[in-house]
């Protein structure tokens, strides 16, 4: 009996020579031979391994296949896995062929696609399947080799097209995306930099057209080809389109790594192509943005950097621009908010607020000033202030200045309507007022309103604003002032207004600006300020008008300097138009204010005014020192600062009145609460403390009605 261990090397055998024999013979009789035919015409390579992993039979195809490593007498599948390479074109483990997996574990392995490395010609592809194969209980291994290599051409030559430009062979805009993914991922993973680069060439379309297309694709050809000879074998360059190509350059430590390499491709391009006999040169502009500083997902990337590109090309191209993700989200957010407005104000949403400005010497009401307001229909009333810094450089806001004024001429006709004539002061931004055609425009508008309204109407503008090109704003103003309009500087004292430009500016009226305002009762330097205007605007001849004036104090002390036109919360707060008349029919003098109607101070008095705010500005920064547990000021009676004025000019000039020498006395009192105050602090005493600042505020409170009952009866004997 044969052994099993034998049997399939008899089927091997018995198969060699049948094949041989029907290789020799034409004879169709011989059953044997009908039967090896087959294995004779097929081009699948067929092979018996005995279970020690030793060939027992290969058909002839497999020697087509493998040539003389195949024909190896009784060699091993080694052999054929020595002449194998992987997907990847490296050499293959000997345990990794089929057949050696199939003998490993008795499992069939199909469909494994190697590479046969062909001497002297390009690899071939084979598609390697092995099962086991059992004969009488005799083990082995069967397999079989298929030739895919056309297949494999085909689907790579198909992979190309679909992935890679025809004319330059660069990636195109599909691998493009794939290889931006990875990209990302990779610098998500590292924390390196990846620049996105979009590369449009300039001067392109006149090789086009004046040297022809074919020229033109050798332009691109060639400019594909220094693409891939500047950057990196990791990078990619695209092509996505007619002359625009796209970079990935990844793995970079800094932005200026990025700048190095775009120079290096700026320079690459510059350099002339020979084409159609002719030196042909083109250069670039890049637009680049960098991940992961610009957060962005790859289309998003992809757009910045075509806007940097643009930026490029407008800043003179042949050159870079760097996508700035901070500067660009401000714009973008801006021009959300500029389109918002568009909107607003096609759709109505803007209000105007009157406030009234009152003449508190007199008791009348000389006007209102028009606060633009913005309806929001979700976010309710929004303020100036929260718009219009943000459009103020944008031509949006010549065109809600014109709204502004328009519907200022409307409401004042509307008004007079029902009797009311009331003058109104609007604002004026300084690109409305200084772009070429205001005058004209505001003709236009006065025209289209009820005539004579301009005698009638205010032009406020901030200072800042009309010392940017005061011949313009001059001879605008100039024209109006003819007609009876008047012009105001708003917010006088925060620009940078020298004496010289208010005497050419010649506006009619001086706002004094509202921190001084605010300020001017507790900050000697505030109050010498506001001084200062309505000394000017006298001297300029010059109307002044005080804002955001908010309590009584403010009132009699503006008035006492000689600041007679107030406007502010502490007399009316801005309201809707409709809620103005009622508001005028209602409105009434403060009897207060009559108090300073005859006190008009003399320069000397007005010293006495600033020691006295001297003093509360002392008072009011020890206050302060004790609820921040801070360093109280000098306590002492002798480095005050109303001491040294007291013991010079005022003696010298109110020294024979018992009155002022009766402040001093109380001043000392004051100083001598204080010194106590920083001593109890000092040792710790709270309660000491507390008493102390008690006394303190009352000597302060007497020293103060002391100090204005003085400067009253001075007022007094001197009118
Ligand atoms: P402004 O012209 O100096 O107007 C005075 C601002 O102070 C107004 O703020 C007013 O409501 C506020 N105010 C008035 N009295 C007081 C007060 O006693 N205390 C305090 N704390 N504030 C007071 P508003 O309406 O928010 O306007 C702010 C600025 O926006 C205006 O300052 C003006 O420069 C500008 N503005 C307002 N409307 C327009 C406009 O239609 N066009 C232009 N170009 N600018 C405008
Ligand atoms: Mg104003
Ligand atoms: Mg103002």
């Amino acid at each position: 009996m044969v052994s099993s261990a034998g049997m399939l090397k008899d089927i091997g055998d018995k198969l060699c020579l049948v094949v041989a024999k029907a290789a020799g013979t034409t004879s169709t009789n011989d059953p044997d031979v009908r039967l090896c035919t087959l294995l004779l015409a097929v081009d699948e390579g067929i092979q018996l391994w005995g279970a020690d992993g030793r060939k027992l039979y290969a058909n002839p195809a497999t020697l087509n296949q493998f040539g003389a490593v195949a024909d190896v007498a009784d060699g091993g599948f080694e052999a054929l896995a020595a002449v194998c390479l992987g997907l990847d074109g490296t050499p293959i483990q000997p345990a990794d062929f089929p057949v050696a997996r199939v003998l490993a574990n008795g499992e069939p392995c199909a469909d494994v696609l190697l590479q046969l490395r062909v001497p002297g010609a390009a690899n071939r592809w084979l598609r390697v399947s092995a099962k086991p194969m059992s004969f009488g209980g005799e083990n082995g291994v069967i397999s079989s080799t298929v030739d895919v290599t056309q297949l494999i051409e085909r689907e790579i030559s198909l992979e190309r097209q679909a992935h890679y430009d025809a004319l330059t062979r660069l990636p195109n805009r599909v691998l493009l995306a794939d290889r931006m993914k990875q990209a990302i991922a990779h610098s998500k993973r590292t924390g390196e930099t990846l620049a996105v680069c979009l590369m449009d060439l300039d001067g392109f379309k006149p090789v086009n057209d004046t040297l022809g297309h074919k020229a033109g694709d050798q332009l691109l050809q060639e400019i594909a080809r220094r693409l891939e000879e500047t950057i990196r074998a990791d990078d990619t360059a695209a092509r996505i389109g007619g002359d625009e190509f796209t970079l990935l350059l990844g793995g970079l430590k800094s932005p200026q790594q990025a700048e190095q390499v775009l120079q290096r491709v700026l320079d690459a391009i510059a350099m002339p192509c020979a084409i159609a006999g002719q030196a042909v040169r083109v250069t670039a502009s890049i637009g680049v943005t960098l991940f992961p500083g610009d957060v962005a997902d790859g289309d998003q990337l992809m757009r910045h950097a075509d806007q940097a590109m643009y930026k490029a090309k407008e800043a003179g191209k042949s050159r870079y621009h760097m996508f700035n993700p901070a500067i660009e989200s401000r714009i973008r957010a801006n021009q959300g908010l500029l389109r918002r407005i568009e909107d607003a104000l096609d759709k109505g949403q803007f209000a105007l607020h009157y406030q009234p400005k009152v003449d508190c010497r007199t008791g009348t009401v000389v006007g209102m000033e028009a606060l633009v307001r913005w309806q929001h229909p979700v976010l309710g009333l929004r303020s100036p202030g929260e718009f219009l810094p943000l459009i103020e450089h944008d031509d949006i806001i010549v065109r809600l200045g014109e709204w502004v004024i328009n519907e200022a001429l409307r409401q004042m006709a509307e008004w007079r309507g029902a009797g009311i004539d009331l003058a109104v002061s609007v604002n004026v931004s300084a690109r409305q007022f200084l772009r070429g055609g205001f005058d004209a425009r505001l003709a236009e508008m006065l025209s289209a309103h009820l005539p004579g309204l301009e005698r009638r109407l205010e032009l406020e503008l901030v200072e800042t604003a009309a010392l940017e090109d005061i011949a313009a704003v001059r001879t605008v103003m100039a024209h109006y002032q003819k007609l009876g309009m008047r012009f105001s500087l708003d917010d006088f004292g925060t620009g940078y207004s020298s004496l010289v430009h208010l005497k050419r500016l010649a506006v009619d009226v001086l706002k004094v600006d509202q921190t001084f305002v605010r300020d001017m009762l507790d900050d000697p330097g505030d109050l010498a300020i506001v001084q200062g205007v309505i000394g000017l605007a006298s001297a300029f001849g010059q109307k002044v008008v005080a804002e955001g004036v908010e309590s009584i104090e403010q009132i009699l002390l503006l008035l006492e300097l000689g600041c007679d036109i107030m406007q502010g919360y502490g007399i009316a707060r801005p309201m809707p138009a409709e809620r103005v008349p009622g508001w005028l029919a209602g409105f009434q003098a403060d009897p207060r204010w009559r108090l300073a109607r005859s006190q008009y101070p003399m320069r000397s008095d007005f010293e006495l005014l600033l020691m006295e705010v001297s003093h509360r500005h002392w008072l009011e920064r020890t206050r302060v020192a004790m609820q921040q547990s801070g360093e109280l000021p000098a306590p002492g009676y002798d480095s005050c600062r109303f001491t040294q004025w007291y013991a010079e000019a005022g003696i010298r000039r109110y020294g024979g009145l018992t009155e002022f020498r009766e402040i001093d006395m109380i001043h000392r009192k004051v100083h001598k609460q204080a010194e106590a105050l920083a001593t109890f602090i000092r040792a710790g005493d709270l309660a000491g403390a507390e008493s102390a600042r008690m006394a303190l505020e009352s000597a302060n409170e007497e020293m103060l009605q002391q100090l204005h009952s003085f400067r009253v009866g001075l007022a007094g004997t001197i009118h």
